[in-house]
């Protein structure tokens, strides 16, 4: 169990010597990277062995029992605790994965918050490459893993030495993007290593090329930066810019992860967006427009029927809200395939309301105003809503008065009735 003091003293070596960065004197995991913001789990407790439910108790036994017999507030005492966190956190994942699985539970390892199942099948087809060592992964002759969350994979031999937490894990954690375009920190911050797996720029035999990522500004060795493109959250934010640039493999898997989720409060991050984009003010109206129809859904047996509501199902979110955008929506503002959504969801729901169920057209207005026989609705374009009483009246005519005419009724009456 001494292997704190152990680890950390061959980290010391490893740090002086710049080429050796992988061998390890032991075969086991040799995770360079010790802060816990960095890296979830120590590597102790990645280790190979430590991935059953009774392994863990075990091991979560022994710490407790060193936990007991160390002083009170000592720094052995405050890893021993934090390794326990640990080993109980993991303990956790394990029982939730196997909780889903086939009894045949040989077939996961939990490495950094990854899922990892063997794969059984042979692929024939596509050639797969490893996530880790970027070498070619022979399905047929190697024994190979792949993560069910954020699907990264790697030979059985490179499980252990994976640096990149899961990003599907991260989804779970993060709700915001990074919107600095590029906060580049630059090599010399970086100590001339790789972000992710720390491995130095400058090697004895020969420069290794260092690849900037234009989602968080990092620079990364070739096997974590594969010059993977994508559009990239902070240039379409600020810029309306939808330019692929080269991100890293985790900020790759990180932004596919998170494209669907509606997390991007737009005219809050950039209001004046919507002067200069045309098609924000389409959406935005459409989706308002919507919102208002879906009060009429609610209530009205046909439309449940129908399940009308379900047309919006792939985005769930323009049900509850008109705020909030996911990556994808604005990628798709951008190349026109939401406009054409919206257009053939808002006529679709339209068309039930004004002229197929009588129920909801029931529900219309007349103009008190106007008087003119014409039933108008509160998601037509030219009316407006009063606030406290609901009533709808053309937009022209509203501007004529200074108060709502229902109001003015209500209240007159009242104050007769006194
Ligand atoms: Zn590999
Ligand atoms: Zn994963
Ligand atoms: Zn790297
Ligand atoms: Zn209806
Ligand atoms: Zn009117
Ligand atoms: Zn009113």
């Amino acid at each position: 169990m001494g292997s704190v003091s152990t680890r950390a003293s061959r980290l010391d070596e490893m740090e002086e010597s710049e080429s050796v960065i992988w061998s390890s004197d032991d075969g086991k995991s040799n995770d360079v990277s010790t802060d816990a913001e960095e890296n979830y789990f120590s590597s102790d407790v990645n280790d190979e062995s430590l991935n059953t439910v009774a392994s863990l108790e075990t091991a979560i036994e022994q710490v407790k029992a060193l936990v007991l017999e160390t002083e009170g507030v000592s720094d052995e005492r405050k890893k021993l605790v934090k390794r326990l966190i640990e080993l109980r956190l993991k303990l956790q994942d394990v029982k939730d994965v196997t909780n889903d699985l086939p009894p045949d539970a040989d077939i996961l390892r939990i490495v950094n918050s990854h899922q990892f199942i063997l794969q059984k099948q042979p692929l024939h087809r596509t050639a797969q490459y490893c996530d880790k060592c970027s070498g070619v992964i022979w399905t047929i002759l190697q024994s190979w893993y792949r993560c069910k969350g954020c699907y990264y994979q790697c030979h059985a031999k490179c499980l252990n030495q994976i640096v990149r937490v899961c990003q599907f894990l991260k989804v779970g954690n993060e709700t915001d993007f990074i919107y600095n375009i590029c906060p580049e920190v630059g090599l010399a911050a970086q100590s001339y290593k790789c972000a992710e797996c720390r491995v130095h720029f400058t090697l004895k035999n020969g420069w290794m090329e260092p690849r900037k990522c234009d989602y968080d500004g990092l620079y990364y060795c070739p096997t974590c930066h594969k010059n993977a493109a994508l559009s990239v959250p902070a240039r379409i934010i600020h810029n309306w810019d939808f330019d692929e640039k080269p991100v890293c493999e985790a900020s790759r898997q990180f932004l596919v992860l998170m494209a669907r989720k509606p997390n991007v409060n737009l005219e809050k991050l950039n209001p004046k967006l919507f002067y200069f984009v045309e098609e924000l003010n389409t959406v935005k109206r459409l989706r308002e427009e919507i919102i208002i129809m879906k009060e009429y859904f609610m209530t009205c047996r046909e439309a449940i029927n129908q399940k009308l509501l379900r047309l919006l199902e792939e985005r769930q979110h323009f049900v509850e809200n008109s705020s909030m955008y996911s990556l994808q929506d604005l990628i798709d503002i951008n190349n026109s395939s939401l406009i054409r959504f919206l257009d053939k969801t808002h006529a679709t729901f339209l068309k039930h309301i004004k002229e197929d169920c009588t129920t909801c057209r029931g529900k219309g207005f007349i103009c008190e105003i106007c008087e003119n026989i014409e039933v108008i609705f509160p998601f037509d374009s030219a009316t407006h809503q009063c606030p406290s009483c609901h009533a709808v009246f053309h937009n022209i005519c509203f501007a004529k008065r200074d108060q709502c005419p229902k109001c003015l009724r209500l209240s007159q009456r009242k104050n007769a009735q006194k």
